[in-house]
């Protein structure tokens, strides 16, 4: 089986730390030894993106596979072809992997049940954005040679951030410690721990030690504070105001969110002198970051940019290069056969897969963005 990468939840602090090990060597020019020759990598975007999607297939290029980006505006998708279709389409027509970017928190899970090849989460609702989280790791660790032991600011609007969960996640395994930042009513109501963990009720400004998929307690601090929340931070994340994902007012106004909250040359003195500032991008100029802030001294945003091509490389490396993908390699793509003989496990019923994408749906138009998250997590630790 290939392996997909879902999330940075799902790794341990090896595996993520393997994923930059291998991600510098690819930053440093050096390429998967034919790894990815004669491979075939498909891209499935259900929302906008540039850097993430152009980075993919730069570094399925660069590595030598064949990429084929499926245009979801001008695909079956615009006739109704559910994902699970679209995806089982998409493995018959010979994909080793797909890279998915949908709305839905959940997607690319439901997606990896119902198909044999690697499934990459590039981007899930509100749920997660692995790639990003690497990425933002390789850049902290290439300019402060660690993680251990960092304090990371993530600020703005948490609640609607994938970003966030992929950063938080990331780091903490690392073992950095996360402060998140923001208004009330966009940090996360609950905090970001299992959901049979007895802390569901803790108060939005409490420290709260929310704790991983493995037991291990991780600790992360939120404050509604900028003052607060940046002080002695080595690292601090802005965040885009996600505003196709708020479902109603969050803030009083939009000018009123940057007198409190945007990262500025100013608003960063309140960091460490050396402090890095990354933006996941795209920027909102004049939003949740200033201009003097996003292209001052402090701030590493095109390195991120930089550094995407070479975490994908390893990314793709590391769902395609397991056991039996490197079988399947020496077999040839030729001689894999069709989606009849490859006995694909299809998840036990395609009812299920679709009822999964139904209720994601549902989820979107008639649930608060918190209770997507909590049935998301429910789901996705399933
Ligand atoms: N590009 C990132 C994402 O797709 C961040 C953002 O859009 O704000 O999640």
């Amino acid at each position: 089986m290939s392996r997909h990468l879902l999330g940075l939840r799902e790794l341990s602090a090896a595996q993520i730390q393997q994923l930059l090990d291998s991600s510098q060597a690819y930053a440093n020019g050096e390429r998967p030894a034919g790894a990815l020759t004669g491979r075939t990598i498909i891209t499935l975007f259900y929302e906008p993106s540039t850097r993430t999607e152009i980075s993919f297939e730069l570094a399925a290029k660069r590595a030598g596979a064949d990429v084929v980006r499926c245009d979801v505006q001008r695909s079956s998708i615009q006739k109704g072809e559910s994902l699970v279709d679209t995806v089982q389409t998409l493995e018959a027509l010979g994909a080793d992997a797909i890279v998915i970017r949908h709305p839905m928190a959940g997607a690319p899970k439901v997606a990896s049940r119902s198909v044999r090849c690697a499934v990459i989460n590039a981007g899930d609702g509100m749920h997660e954005h692995p790639t990003q989280g690497l990425l933002d790791l390789l850049t902290v660790r290439q300019r402060k040679a660690r993680i251990a032991g960092l304090k990371v600011a993530i600020v703005g609007d948490v609640l609607h951030s994938r970003v966030a969960r992929s950063a938080l996640w990331g780091f903490t395994k690392l073992g950095a410690t996360v402060t998140l930042v923001g208004p009330p009513t966009l940090l996360p109501r609950l905090p970001f721990q299992s959901h049979d963990s007895p802390l569901d009720q803790v108060d939005l400004v409490d420290q709260v030690d929310p704790v991983d998929q493995h037991r291990r307690p991780i600790s992360v601090t939120m404050t509604s504070s900028l003052e607060e929340g940046l002080q002695g931070a080595d690292v601090v994340i802005a965040l885009r105001m996600q505003v196709e994902r708020q479902q109603h007012g969050y803030v009083p106004s939009i000018a009123e969110y940057t007198r409190s909250y945007a990262i500025t040359a100013r608003t960063l003195a309140y960091a460490r002198p050396d402090a890095l500032l990354m933006h996941p991008g795209p920027m909102n100029l004049g939003v949740e970051i200033s201009a003097d802030a996003a292209y001052g001294p402090h701030s590493v945003i095109q390195a991120q940019v930089a550094n995407g091509v070479a975490v994908r490389m390893a990314t793709l490396w590391w769902c395609l290069s397991t056991e039996e993908g490197r079988k399947r390699e020496t077999r040839g793509t030729r001689e894999r056969g069709t989606i009849h003989d490859r006995h694909l496990p299809v998840i036990s019923s395609v009812s299920e897969a679709s009822n999964a994408e139904l209720s994601l749906r549902a989820e979107r138009s008639n649930l608060a963005p918190s209770q997507e998250i909590a049935s998301a997590r429910r789901r996705v630790s399933q």
